[in-house]
């Protein structure tokens, strides 16, 4: 059996940036499950697990345009440091957390701020980097017909 469509897929990862930084990895805990084709996971890693088998390793590197995107200038914003509630206690790569008007969850980091204004960066803290992702399939399996009606694992 290997990755493909409308199967379950558990793989155990380790997420590094260029810079040798590691972001997250599931080493540690439970491997992580999805089906495939059904825009779990980045698409630009997803494409190359498909064709792997159980215990298959791949390093699959990721550019930035196919995992959070390029970074966007125009998403550096500049606040009055009056609007910021005072109770939220300022920290440069502090992540706050609002709901658009259209519902979306969106993230801000603040990026630097004074007396005066916060400059916040609403660019995914991801964005512009290249992901390379150190990937290990731990099982694969065919999903039932529910869990592809409802999009998730069960
Ligand atoms: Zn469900």
């Amino acid at each position: 059996m290997q990755v493909q469509k409308d199967m379950v897929v558990a793989f155990h990862y380790t997420l590094t940036l260029n810079s040798g930084q590691v972001v997250d990895s599931s080493a540690d805990g439970e491997p992580l499950s999805f089906i495939v084709g059904h825009g779990q996971i980045i698409p630009g890693l997803e494409e190359q697990l498909i064709g792997m088998k159980v215990g298959d390793k791949k390093t699959v590197n990721v550019a930035a345009k196919d995992g959070y995107g390029e970074r966007d200038e125009e998403m550096v914003q500049v606040v009055d440091r009056a609007e910021i509630p005072d109770k939220i206690d300022l920290y440069e790569g502090l992540v706050l957390r609002a709901n658009s008007e259209d519902g979306d969850n969106i993230e801000f980091t603040v990026k630097t701020f004074n007396e005066k204004e916060v400059v916040f960066d609403l660019n995914h803290p991801l964005a512009g980097e290249t992901l390379n992702f150190d990937t290990e399939i731990v099982s694969i399996r065919s999903a039932t017909k529910e869990e592809i009606a409802h999009g998730h694992v069960h």
